[in-house]
């Protein structure tokens, strides 16, 4: 036998390889060097032959240059934090390939001069919101909420806001210390289940810089409470911001206790705060919309610059703003008859594969929008000793273990995934108890 060792090739000659060549102009030459050179030191080792050594590469290599990975949300939450926010729109994603090269994104190409940064972005933003006299983008809503801090607050100044406001938002992140760490003293007004207008008037002072009213999107109290309405917060003496959280710029049918900006700027808040990847279902980002003066302070505040947002998300979000419907409010609209016809397909492309049955499901809203709301949904219910192999799928599908059993709710699931749902089946059918 002949020693495995001699038998090797050596890299160069490998990277040489046509299909190898390719993969490093896609992928860089970096990630394609280590796997020849992983694939090689088996080869060394006697693992596989030296015919194999480009296959085995090839293999190795990941289908993109990022280790993010598409996933199909099978989960029945429409916004899940976990899986990223809101799937942009095929015209978002259009959009961003655009923007990514050199792009005149504050340049006017007519003179040749600097150009207000996004405008286009910011006109789409104006005219879907023509309540709000301002409009900014910035990085999250959190960053919008922060900026509106800092620039009006940040000397030691006052924040009146309730008690049962004090929102956590995610990941141990909270608003009332946000709020603090740029500077801001918190004014806390009411208890925990109920706030009157007397209890907002009797701290509004000289002091206050704003009053803020959040909208508690990931959680709800019931019983013996009261909250204080935008339009009577309005009347109080000092500035209202309102922190509505999910980024509706206008009522939806489905959700009417979600609050959107163009009532609350209507009902007489001066500056409303938003997120662009919840229920608008765009890109990261935060909404600033209000006061024309207002916005332009917070626009020109040197903080600004360090919350702001790139091409590729002015972009993204113009394309949200003005092209099809984006794919979470597509989710919104899904109807339980439009979505079973679809479950049963999947079920009986299954057939023979894995046991599977339509079942009814009730999804979720999520990522801090609507909290308690449930939306009637279909799922393809499978053994729940799917759901590991499933998420290791070449493509990944994450459903939601219930009671024993693995749903695939269909509510998030595009149409044109299904196919990528019953092929990520069968390979997890295969694997099953292998991870
Ligand atoms: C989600 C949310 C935020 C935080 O927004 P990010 O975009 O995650 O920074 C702030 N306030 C409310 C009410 C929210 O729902």
């Amino acid at each position: 036998m002949q020693d495995p060792r001699r038998a090797t090739p050596r890299t160069d000659a490998v990277l040489a390889e046509p299909r190898l060549r390719d993969a490093a102009v896609r992928l860089g030459p970096r990630m394609v060097k280590q796997a020849v050179v992983d694939s090689l030191a088996r080869c060394r080792a006697g693992d596989i032959s030296a015919d194999e050594v480009p296959d085995v590469a090839l293999a190795a290599l990941p289908a993109s240059a990022t280790t993010l990975q598409r996933v199909v949300n099978a989960t029945g939450v429409v916004v899940h934090t976990n899986l990223g926010r809101a799937p942009l729109s095929a015209a978002a994603v259009e959009a961003l390939a655009t923007a990514a090269g050199a792009t005149d994104v504050e340049l006017d190409l007519g003179s040749g001069r600097r150009g207000k940064r996004g405008r286009g972005t910011l006109a789409q933003l104006a005219a879907d919101v023509p309540d709000a006299g301002g409009v900014h983008v910035v990085n999250n809503g959190a960053a919008a909420l922060a900026l509106v801090t800092c620039a009006l607050a940040g000397a030691g100044r006052e924040v009146v806001v309730a008690r049962g406001e004090m929102v956590e938002i995610g990941d141990g992140f909270r608003i009332p210390e946000l709020l603090e760490s740029v500077g801001a003293r918190l004014r806390e007004v009411g208890t925990t289940n109920r706030v009157r207008l007397a209890d907002y008037a009797e701290a509004v002072g000289e002091d206050t810089a704003f009053v803020l009213k959040v909208h508690p999107s990931n959680f709800q109290v019931t019983g013996f409470t009261s909250s204080v309405p935008v339009h009577e917060l309005a009347g109080l003496s000092a500035p209202l911001v309102v922190d509505i959280g999910s980024g509706l710029l206008a009522p939806h049918p489905r959700l009417p206790d979600e609050p959107d900006a163009a009532t609350v700027l209507r009902h007489g808040a001066d500056l409303v705060t938003a997120s662009g990847d919840k229920l608008l279902g765009g890109p990261q980002c935060g909404l600033l919309l209000g006061d024309e003066t207002l916005v332009e302070r917070l626009r020109r505040h040197p903080f600004a610059r360090a919350l702001r947002v790139d091409k590729l998300t002015l972009a993204a979000l113009e394309a949200t703003l003005s092209g099809p419907v984006a794919p979470v409010v597509g989710a919104l609209g899904r109807r339980p008859e439009d979505l079973r016809p679809r479950a049963e397909a999947i079920a009986a492309a299954l057939a023979g594969v894995v046991a599977a049955e339509v079942v009814d499901s009730l999804a979720a809203v999520g990522g801090g929008g609507a909290p308690g709301v449930e939306l009637p949904s279909v799922a393809v219910a499978l053994s729940d000793g799917l759901a590991e192999p499933l998420r290791r799928a070449p493509t990944p599908v994450v459903g939601r273990v219930e009671r024993g059993r693995l749903l695939l709710d269909l509510v998030a699931v595009d149409p044109t995934e299904d196919g990528a749902v019953v092929e990520a089946v069968r390979h997890a059918a295969k694997h099953v108890g292998q991870g």
